[in-house]
Order: structure tokens, then C-alpha cells, then sequence
């Protein structure tokens, strides 16, 4: 692989649910470059920052993305708990536009692909029937064999 030498500077926000967490699926795309990360599969990559939005209505995105900018981050990603939790964050489009407004950083959803359980329930459900989600998708919806891999 052909990284250029200066790393992107990454902090991840994870949806409060999953708050123990071990970051086990992030990681493991970060490393393959799959889902959200495919992005960067011709860089290096830092994760100057990791934690959670607080819980709802996510007090800590108010100051998190603050300390991870102070450690050089970039770009934050709101981790894929945020698209396939039960229900969705019902705040996502409020971080979407408040992450960029307050701390002038790019916002990516989603990080590892979405798996496929979690897909196939929220196809059922009509969860992401409307069009908004289409773009909220597109970072992390990879192909079938993709999601499976991640279940
Ligand atoms: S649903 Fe949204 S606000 Fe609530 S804990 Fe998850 S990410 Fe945070």
C-alpha cells in the first residue's frame, strides 16, 4: 500500500449504547481500509481521539470534537452505531450540521461497514425508507459479502 507520509488526523464518537464498547469493528476497517475508512486506503491514518457522545442528547459533542481538533484531528467520525442502533440517533442531523458550524471540521458517518444483521432488520423496518439517508449510508453500506463479514 502507497501511504503518503503525512497521516490524516481521525477522532471517532461513538453512540453512547455502546459505550463499553472496545472499538473492536472500527479498528479492524480502519486497518483493512473497508467501509468509512476506504477513504483513506491510500493514507496513513492517526486516531487522535475516542469517545463517546455522553448519551442522549449527546452533551459531549459539544466540547469533544475541541480537544480531539487540539491533538491535530481533521475529520470526526460518528461511528456506524449511529445509523444501525434501534432507533438511529435521533440527533444525527443536528451533529451533522453543528460539528462543522462550531468546530469548522468535516463530519463523516459512519466507520466500520454496516453488518449485515443489522442491514437486513432496518430493511424490514423501513428505517431508512427516506432519501435523506442515502448519503448517510453511502460510507459504510459496502457490498453483502462486505456486511456479513462484519456480523
Ligand atoms: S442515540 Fe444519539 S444522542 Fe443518544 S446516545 Fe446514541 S448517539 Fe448519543
Amino acid at each position: 500500500m502507497n501511504r503518503a507520509n503525512h497521516p490524516t488526523r481521525i477522532g471517532i464518537i461513538l453512540c453512547d449504547r455502546y459505550a463499553s464498547c472496545a472499538g473492536g469493528k472500527c479498528f479492524r476497517a480502519l486497518r483493512a481500509r473497508e467501509g468509512a475508512f476506504d477513504t483513506y486506503r491510500d493514507r496513513e491514518v492517526e486516531v487522535v481521539g475516542f469517545t463517546t457522545c455522553g448519551g442522549c442528547p449527546g452533551g459531549n459533542i459539544e466540547s469533544a470534537p475541541e480537544e480531539m481538533k487540539r491533538n491535530g484531528a481533521e475529520v470526526i467520525h460518528l461511528a456506524t452505531g449511529f445509523v444501525v442502533g434501534y432507533p438511529p440517533c435521533p440527533f444525527l442531523e443536528t451533529f451533522e450540521r453543528f460539528i462543522p458550524e462550531r468546530f469548522n471540521l468535516p463530519v463523516v458517518i459512519g466507520t466500520h461497514p454496516i453488518p449485515q444483521k443489522y442491514f437486513e432488520v432496518h430493511e424490514r423496518c423501513g428505517t431508512w425508507r427516506d432519501p435523506a439517508w442515502a448519503p448517510r449510508l453511502r460510507p459504510t453500506l459496502a457490498d453483502e459479502a462486505t456486511r456479513r463479514a462484519y456480523d
